[in-house]
């Protein structure tokens, strides 16, 4: 190889080193702003809860647990903000996998139907208590067969029926629909009518505590991390994930996944 000794090339060089550096650094400190924030952001969303509990721990030591009553009362609602503080902290510690990329897809061959079937059921409380419909379009199957991990495709059904729920309006609908598409694909899609979201949040939807309204969806009681969460999974699978939405009509999320191959059953 030839040393390359003109002045001409040698100031180049140093240049473009000077310019690499630069950009390293650089991303460093985004990456630094970036951590800062995270912490910020799950020490405010543990604080909440905590001094809840404390709280209800405070008043039961001042004397108010004499009354057999308040004190069952006071359990009950120092036990719910424990439950809140687990549900967090469990959601963090995936975020956290799944972004170290430590989290082993498991992946196998299942119907999606029976795993929307199952979200459906656990959920179907909770969407009673605001009259919510949940409905599974049945145009295309019975059967679906995708090739995917079972557990976390769950994961993010349920996460996105949760939000739609909460999200969506009394009375109102959740749909989910899973139909073909090119390539060996299908697309699940999962609907409600409720307040929407305005066109500004959408590209920051999944980032990990964005939220739209701050104090409304804190009451409501999620992590701020569910939606993060489904990015992460469906990533993960090399999938996409797609979000819809109009405030006040409604919105609709939707992701891909690889289906086993002759997977749609004619009824
Ligand atoms: P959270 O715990 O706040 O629900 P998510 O990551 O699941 O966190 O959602 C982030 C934000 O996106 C929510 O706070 C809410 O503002 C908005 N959002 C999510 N799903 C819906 C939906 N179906 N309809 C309207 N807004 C939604």
């Amino acid at each position: 190889e030839a040393i390359t000794t003109d002045m001409a090339t040698l100031t180049k060089e140093v240049e473009k080193f000077a310019k690499d550096k630069k950009l390293e650094i650089e991303t460093l400190r985004i990456r630094e702003t970036y951590r800062k924030e995270f912490i910020g952001n799950i020490s405010h969303e543990l604080k909440t809860p905590l001094f809840t509990v404390q709280g209800y721990i405070l008043t039961l030591l001042d004397g108010a647990g004499a009354d057999e009553k308040i004190r069952e009362k006071y359990l009950n609602r120092a036990s719910k903000g424990v439950d809140r503080l687990i549900y967090i902290v469990n959601d963090l510690d995936m975020i956290t996998k799944l972004e170290v990329g430590d989290l082993n897809l498991n992946y196998t061959s299942f119907n999606i139907i029976e795993v929307v079937q199952n979200v459906f059921d656990l959920f179907e409380m909770k969407a009673s208590k605001k009259n919510v419909a949940l409905v599974l379009d049945r145009e295309y199957d019975k059967e679906v067969l995708v090739y995917a991990d079972k557990e976390r495709i769950q994961q993010v059904i349920t996460n996105l029926v949760v939000n739609s729920i909460k999200y969506g309006q009394e009375n109102g609908t959740t749909e989910i629909s899973v139909e073909p598409l090119i390539k060996n694909k299908v697309i699940v899609r999962v609907t409600d009518n409720g307040e929407g979201i305005s066109e500004e949040h959408l590209p920051r939807l999944f980032e990990r505590f964005y939220r739209v309204d701050k104090s409304g969806s804190r009451q409501e009681g999620g992590s701020g991390l569910g939606l993060a969460i489904v990015k992460h999974i469906v990533e993960a699978h090399d999938e996409r994930i797609y979000v819809e939405s109009e405030v006040g009509v409604g919105s609709e999320f939707s992701f891909t996944l690889e289906r086993t191959s002759s997977s749609f059953t004619e009824e």
